[in-house]
């Protein structure tokens, strides 16, 4: 049951105690608040799932009560279920420039883009929606216009930081607002609600200016073609790269969508203006070797990326080779291990020289490392601190810096129900949570039959069999059986599993054959029986019954 007015709860349905797929959401005397929607990816967890998202049913039930969706900063596990999910929320979104950019792309092309009420914040700006009083506080972070949110109620005072680290530098945007933060800690802030990624890293988190520096002398030591792989909506380090490039005598393409669209989002919000535009990949075969640096899109060893292409050598207008150098300008988010190793070890294969942040200063990670955590409290000083942002060992990482640093720590995970006020905070009540698939263009449960099919296929495949039988069950005919990702068609191992098959059908009592689904069920059966004896595992079985 909700508390109809006056009370202060908070709810995440994604992103606490997993990283990616952020959607969290506040309720304030009977109205709801969410503040960000986001995807995140199957990797190695679900390796049946692309893409994914919080279920947002529950705040779907009450979206009467939903007032509005705050985007803090447009990476994909904050703004990138957006346009799927809209259609259960129905409700106002508010985003700064750059974030509504790169959105009304994505609400384009799923034809949502007329529908979606999309309010422009700027940086720092203010929202009203009582009896939420919200302001954003500028943050650095690894894309532009990253926020924190200042959320003002009757009941109390909240910060939800959003992604941020602190960097005296960070070369696109201003720094962290670190005086807004310490006037905010003046007012006294009854709970800090925020990113818990890089909990568990001892120091700073390094600048981006490092980075800049270090990519400029790295550049100018190297002959033959360079390619730089990042994040593209990391808008700073593209231009940390081109800013290098120029340095080194070398002209910019761009190769990959992914950067193409944010290059374009970014240029019509304002940044990268200093820069002239970027060649496109039908251009790098005009430039000479040692004039010429790409970025390129698949820092993440994604296998339909550009680099993943380039280094299978199967892209259509880039090829790299010996004497060449690839520059891993990223992290290895965990979970793509694996695949970046693969388009590493194809590049090496091609006497690509490597480069990555194991043995260079070519990356600085948005999150704030343990000294910045302490800094934050410091500034802020709230009685309440909720990990979010984070698997459990991230949150319970930061829980024990919290407590360090004076604060009351609260440990949540998705679906929990936190009161904040009136008194005490504490989990009083759970909310139903789950997980969507993106599978093609459709949103599917994780934990539904369809998913469950599909995981039982992709490691156990499947077998189909059809059976004509006449009015009294008997069968017409041989069956035919197909298990394509178990036997090849020709297999005559099938052809036996066949034969029992049929056998087995002949076998089943006269009763049970006159009504399908009961025959259906013991064909089925039989089928299983035949498949386990030479498979020693369960594929999904399904039988096709048709009465002739
Ligand atoms: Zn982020
Ligand atoms: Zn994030």
């Amino acid at each position: 049951m909700d508390s109809e007015t006056g009370d202060l709860a908070f709810l995440p349905l994604g992103g606490t105690g997993e990283i990616g797929m952020n959607l969290n959401l506040y309720r304030c005397d009977g109205k709801w608040l969410a503040v960000d929607c986001g995807i995140g990816f199957g990797g190695a967890a679900h390796p049946e799932v692309d893409v994914m998202m919080p279920d947002p049913g529950y705040i779907a039930d009450r979206r009467d009560r939903l007032l509005g969706l705050v985007i803090t900063h447009a990476h994909e596990d904050h703004i990138g279920a957006v346009a799927w999910l809209w259609p259960q929320l129905r409700c106002p979104v508010y985003a700064t420039p750059f974030a509504a950019t790169v959105l009304r792309r994505k609400l384009a092309e799923v034809q949502l883009l007329n529908q979606v009420k999309l309010h422009v914040v700027p940086p720092g700006g203010a929202i009203d929606l009582a009896p939420f009083n919200l302001q954003f506080l500028r943050v650095t972070h690894s894309i532009p216009e990253a926020q924190a949110l200042v959320i003002d109620t009757p009941h109390g005072l909240l910060l939800h930081t959003g992604d941020w680290k602190l960097d005296p530098h960070p070369l696109i945007g201003p720094p962290t607002d670190e005086a807004a933060f310490a006037a905010l800690g003046e007012r006294g802030v009854l709970a800090m609600i925020g990113d818990s990624t890089n909990a568990m890293v001892e120091g700073h988190s390094g600048s981006e200016a490092e980075v800049r520096q270090s990519l400029t002398a790295l550049l100018r030591g190297l002959r033959g073609r360079i390619a730089v792989t990042c994040f593209a909506s990391n808008v700073a380090r593209v231009e940390s790269a081109a800013h290098a490039a120029h340095a080194a005598g070398r002209s910019v393409a761009l190769v990959g969508r992914s950067l193409r669209n944010l290059d374009a989002a970014a240029r019509e919000c304002g940044y990268l203006r200093d820069l002239p535009p970027f060649l496109t990949e039908d251009d790098v075969d005009d430039v000479p070797d040692d004039n010429l640096l790409m970025l390129v899109t698949g820092s993440q060893g994604e296998p339909n990326s550009a680099l993943a292409r380039i280094a299978m050598d199967t892209h259509p207008r880039v090829v790299l080779g010996e004497g060449d150098t690839v520059l891993f300008s990223s992290r290895v988010i965990p979970g793509n291990e694996r695949a970046i190793g693969t388009v590493q070890d194809n590049l090496v294969r091609r006497g690509v020289n490597l480069m990555t942040d194991v043995d260079h200063l070519v990356h600085v990670s948005g999150h704030p490392a343990r000294d910045e955590l302490r800094r934050m409290y410091r500034l802020v000083r709230p009685r309440y601190a909720v990990p979010t942002h984070g698997e459990w060992r991230h949150l319970s990482a930061h829980a024990a810096l919290a407590q360090e640093a004076g604060a009351k720590p609260i440990l949540l995970e998705d679906g929990d129900i936190l009161n904040l006020a009136p008194g005490q905070v504490q989990v009083t009540d759970s909310a139903p949570v789950g997980k969507l698939v993106l599978d093609g263009n459709r949103l599917t449960p994780l934990g539904g039959g369809v998913m469950t099919a599909r995981r039982r296929m992709l490691f156990n495949g499947i077998v189909l069999a059809s059976i004509a039988v006449d009015a009294n069950g008997r069968l017409r005919g041989d069956p035919r059986v197909s298990a394509p990702g178990l036997f090849d068609s020709g297999d005559p191992e099938l052809g036996r599993v066949s034969g029992e098959f049929a056998d087995a059908i002949d076998d089943l009592p006269a009763t049970l054959r006159r009504d399908d689904a009961s025959f259906a069920d013991a064909a089925r059966a039989a089928l299983r029986r035949a498949l386990g004896r030479r498979l020693q595992k369960r594929p999904l079985v399904d039988v096709h019954l048709l009465r002739v």
